[in-house]
């Protein structure tokens, strides 16, 4: 090991900058990040940094480095453009045996900085030792993905009931049980999901004794509309605790392989009309499950509240005192839209957006039609197929232009998405002569026409 990692305890102590540019900005931040006193010298100082300099209650030198500046300070920082005086300031550091750190130069260092993923009170730390900073860089980026920024705040949740648990646990194996408990189970899940008042209350009642609920928890989270790269992080990381997965038919097989190895999986799929397990029989299994103690993800396409019936399903578990979080997804309409270069939205052509359902509750497609010919608004079906030549039809007689242009998206953000585009008259004829099928979104108006404007073409989203 060619560096030892050791966190620095700098509260109150003084700490030397050399330089007053954008480097030893950086470098400051860090430093008063962690409490330390600024003493920074330098001819010229950078507003950013002086600003810095005064809330840290430290001190600003505007002149020449000169070697009595070391006095007092725990450590050394070198940040000027100046190689050989950089040089000096790491020698003179060394013959006081104060940690000295030059940037961009390791072998004057005798410390370094690494990549850090700031939770506090959880803080890591990632360093190639200076080979490769690009590298511990995109290591640590992809810990920022993979810890949730409330992990924080479980850090600090353990921290106020530390000593109690210390008392309570004199044997180092059961403390260590105590927290692994903690650490993998419900309490966190209530922390991380920002339900902190919650997470306490059940520590507290775990402190005491008291046994666990029963009862498990429902996660209703939105997949997103088919790619697995548009998941949330929350989605993936519930996902991968999940004991027993509930999907249906828009959830892609390669997002349900993302759901943890071990999990049990049923498909509860529907298809419009043809509802192969009815929502009340879905909406008993998750109160069941969750009632055997399971952790259950009922994974929906898109987001779990649009058209997704995700109401009915808290509705039941609400009325049952069933704990359930809702993680959102990206809905069809920005997954499409985005994936095939239509702008829902756009200054001169649409200032506003419609999330319309095509298949009313009765079976019928019976809308608002006057509100939905106002000018200068986007229309979005959801399931607009059966429904579609009516929807059309009704459009141009309540007054839309039937040149109004309107888009078929396909199995949207997926390699298998296709894109139509015609107009309100043709949109049907679309339909069959393409032998579009679902799920498929329909989006109406004039928005529709940037995407030739884009010069769009399918897999652009993935070359841009
Ligand atoms: N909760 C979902 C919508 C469920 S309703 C969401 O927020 O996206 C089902 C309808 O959504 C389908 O009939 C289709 O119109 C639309 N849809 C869902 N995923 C889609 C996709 N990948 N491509 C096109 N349309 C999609």
């Amino acid at each position: 090991m060619e560096f030892l990692p050791l966190f620095h305890n700098l509260r109150g102590s003084r700490v030397l900058v050399v330089g007053g540019g954008e480097i030893a900005l950086r470098k400051s931040r860090l430093i008063a990040d962690a409490g330390a006193v600024l003493r920074v010298v330098a001819p010229e100082i950078e507003a950013q940094l002086s600003e810095l300099v005064v809330q840290s209650g430290g001190e600003m030198i505007l002149r020449g480095y000169s070697e009595c500046d070391l006095d007092g300070c725990v450590l050394i920082i070198a940040a000027t453009d100046d190689e050989p005086l950089n040089a000096q300031v790491s020698r003179d550091a060394r013959l006081r045996c104060v940690p000295v750190n030059v940037v961009d130069a390791p072998a004057l260092c005798t410390v370094i900085f690494p990549a850090i993923v700031d939770r506090s009170p959880l803080v890591i730390a990632v360093s190639s030792g200076g080979d490769a900073p690009v590298l511990a860089r995109l290591i640590r980026a992809k810990l920022e993905t993979w810890i949730p920024s409330s992990y924080g705040q479980l850090a600090g949740l353990a921290a106020r009931f530390r000593n109690q648990v210390k008392g309570l646990f004199p044997n180092v194996q059961q403390r260590r049980a105590f927290w692994e408990e903690v650490f993998q189970g419900a309490i966190a899940d209530r922390q991380l999901a920002g339900q902190g008042a919650e997470a306490e209350r059940m520590l507290i009642a775990k402190i005491a004794g008291e046994p666990p609920p029963e009862t498990g928890e429902v996660y209703l989270v939105g997949a997103g509309p088919g790619d697995p790269d548009l998941l949330t992080f929350r989605a993936l990381r519930l996902m991968q605790q999940a004991d027993v997965v509930l999907y249906d038919r828009l959830v892609a097989p390669t997002i349900l392989d993302l759901c943890r190895r071990d999990a049990e999986r049923v498909y509860v799929g529907k298809r419009r009309a043809e509802h192969a397990v009815p929502q009340e029989q879905i909406n008993q299994q998750l109160v069941a499950l969750a009632k055997q103690g399971k952790r259950v993800v009922r994974l929906k396409g898109g987001d779990p509240f649009i058209f997704g019936r995700g109401g009915e399903e808290i509705e039941e578990l609400a009325a049952h005192g069933i704990p359930f979080q809702v993680v959102p997804g990206i809905t069809a309409a920005s997954g499409c839209a985005a994936y095939a270069g239509i702008p829902l939205t756009h200054r001169d052509h649409a200032q506003s957006v419609r999330f319309i359902t095509g298949h009313l509750k009765n079976g019928t497609t019976d809308l608002p039609w006057s509100d939905l010919v106002a000018p200068a608004q986007t229309l979005v079906f959801y399931m607009g197929l059966i429904g579609l030549p009516v929807i059309c039809e009704q459009l141009i007689r309540h007054g839309r232009s039937a040149d109004t242009p309107a888009a078929l998206v396909e199995q949207g953000t997926t390699v298998n998405q296709r894109v139509f585009t015609g107009t309100l008259a043709n949109l049907p004829q679309l339909v069959a002569e393409h032998d579009v099928h679902a799920p498929t979104l329909v989006i109406i108006g004039e928005v529709v026409k940037l995407r030739e404007k884009l010069a769009w073409f399918e897999g652009a989203q993935a070359t841009l």
